[in-house]
């Protein structure tokens, strides 16, 4: 599954990923503008209640919360919630690492300091227990029952990011909540993604479902001279080939099988049981080495 060029023999999944982050950009900032100016309303909303044609896609927390707040459980809601909550199943944080507006302007800072500086690594100062996510979603949840407030669907900031631009174009002005985007940002100039690493109740939830996800990052060759670019590059801070590729943090994005210049590294189906593919990779991780690498 892993995609190759030619010429360079390297993967682009950083390049697709990219492309399609671009594009997912773009539904949010342009069709406002449809809406409003052309009265076109086939595509409505933002990454928080998404709806193209007939289709509608609700964030998931967004959906729970609402459920915890209003005490019912809405056919529609489940429905809106069914795609999102199954892309979760299988793939993982897919859309964190591949759609999410806070990645991809994330994402677009990051390239701007490579730039700047002209270094190929960002350094994260300041790292945390990654365990902390799951108390960022078990904390959200337990707020939204204590106030009785959807607080995720006021101030998620992948939300805010599709409604401050949907307030721009119909009323000419910012909402005051946008700030928490602007703060989200900053935090990516001590660590790259701190919020998603460790604050995101979205992302926790995305990763909880995707703990038992079918695509993952594994190693697919034994040869690897440990140069340690694939745990520089990730920007969740993870190690790849000590297997947290295979944790539910990881959003598959596919930086480290780029960098991997033994291509040791690949994405792979999950076939089996977790246990038999951990141990399969636990053998292949011992298995002995030739000199030369
Ligand atoms: S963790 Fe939250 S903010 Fe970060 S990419 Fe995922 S949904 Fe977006
Ligand atoms: S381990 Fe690899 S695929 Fe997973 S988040 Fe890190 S760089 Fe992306």
């Amino acid at each position: 599954m892993v995609t190759r060029t030619k010429d360079s023999n390297r993967s682009r999944y950083s390049a697709y990923r990219f492309l399609v982050q671009t594009a997912a950009f773009l539904v949010i900032l342009l069709n406002p503008f449809a809406n409003y100016y052309l009265g076109v309303n086939f595509v409505q909303g933002w990454y928080q209640s998404l709806g193209i044609g007939k289709l509608w896609f609700v964030s998931p927390l967004e959906g729970i919360e609402s459920i915890l707040v209003s005490k019912l459980i809405y056919l529609p809601l489940l429905i809106g919630m069914a795609i999102p909550v199954l892309l979760a199943l299988f793939l993982g944080r897919v859309f964190c690492g591949w759609i999410c507006p806070i990645n991809y302007l994330s994402e677009i800072i990051d390239r701007f300091r490579r730039f700047l500086f002209r270094k190929r690594f960002i350094k994260d100062w300041f790292v945390l227990p990654k365990y902390l996510l799951w108390f960022a979603l078990i904390g959200e949840l337990v707020l939204t029952m204590v106030l009785g407030a959807p607080i995720f669907v006021w101030l998620s900031p992948p939300g805010l990011v599709g409604r401050e631009i949907m307030m721009a174009v119909f009323f000419r002005t910012l909402a005051v909540e946008g700030v928490v985007v602007l703060m989200v940002l900053t935090m990516n100039l001590v660590t790259r993604r701190f919020y998603c690493r460790y604050l995101c109740p979205l992302g926790g939830l995305l990763a909880f479902l995707g703990s038992r996800r079918k695509l993952v990052v594994a190693r697919k060759e034994p040869v690897c001279k440990e140069c340690g670019m694939c745990s520089k590059v990730c920007p969740l801070g993870l190690d790849p080939l000590n297997g947290e590729s295979r944790a539910s943090y990881c959003w598959n994005c596919g930086e480290c099988v780029d960098i991997c210049p033994d291509r040791t590294l690949g994405f792979a189906w999950r076939t089996r049981p977790m246990e038999d593919f951990i141990l399969h990779q636990a053998q292949s991780d011992s298995r002995p080495r030739d000199e030369s690498e």
